[in-house]
């Protein structure tokens, strides 16, 4: 999939974006995109009180700037939309996408979209129900061509967002069971480990009493393979 990328407020030149946002290390600050390196290097060049940072007080406040812009929600959220978007490129065979479809798609974000929908759906949320359900909407769509019912690209990626938003509370309970479910399998997991934990050490104690080789041990991983 297309690399989410942004400027650099220092090294990028007009027109080129050499931040990868999903790999790179950087910074948002004052409504501008860093590179980690160029961040710091800019901030060598300032002056605090007449005496210009030293490479460690820069990257100090390098590393501080990297947490606090990889907890930004804003800047998660806007990751998060362009990889729903790429993605729909990608699967729509589009390039383009209209700017109302951003606009949609923000204010189903927002909770705005519509009093029908009275919550607001991630992004996040939003791509990964497209995922999951693209089976099903290149069904429907199938179905629907074969009524004679033929949508250009634009109009079907809008039908689908539609159809998306519907299942929303079916998505929410599931994601519910999958936690549940999670949550079962690792009390199962560690229910196991510990029946486990008591049969080795039975079993250690025995090879004691029988001058075994004290040192063998039992892998509690390939256990637990062999019981899931
Ligand atoms: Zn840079």
């Amino acid at each position: 999939m297309k690399e989410i990328l942004r400027k650099c407020y220092v090294c990028d030149k007009p027109r080129t974006k050499t931040i990868k946002l999903e790999t790179d290390k950087f910074i948002f600050y004052n409504n501008s995109y860093f590179h980690y390196d160029c961040f710091i290097k800019l901030q060598m060049k300032k002056k605090k009180n007449g005496v210009e940072l030293t490479y460690d007080q820069a990257k100090d406040l390098a590393d501080k700037m990297v947490i606090k812009t990889s907890q930004s929600e804003v800047i998660n959220s806007l990751i998060d939309r362009d990889r729903l978007t790429y993605w729909i490129y990608e699967n729509y065979n589009l390039t383009v996408l209209p700017v109302l479809f951003f606009q949609k798609i923000k204010q189903i974000n927002d909770g705005t979209f519509s009093t029908r929908v009275n919550t607001p759906i991630s992004y996040y949320d939003l791509l990964q129900m497209f995922k999951k359900m693209k089976t099903y909407l290149d069904k429907v769509n199938n179905n629907n061509e074969r009524k004679g019912k033929k949508i250009d690209s634009v109009g079907r990626i809008n039908y689908d967002l539609a159809i998306v938003i519907n299942n929303y509370d079916d998505y929410l309970k599931w994601k519910q069971k999958q936690k549940a479910e999670e949550i079962e399998n690792t009390e199962t997991k560690n229910d196991i480990i510990s029946k486990n934990n008591i049969n080795i050490n039975t079993i250690t104690s025995l090879q004691r009493k029988n001058n075994q080789k004290e040192s063998e041990e039992i892998n509690i991983a390939d256990i637990l393979d062999e019981v899931f």
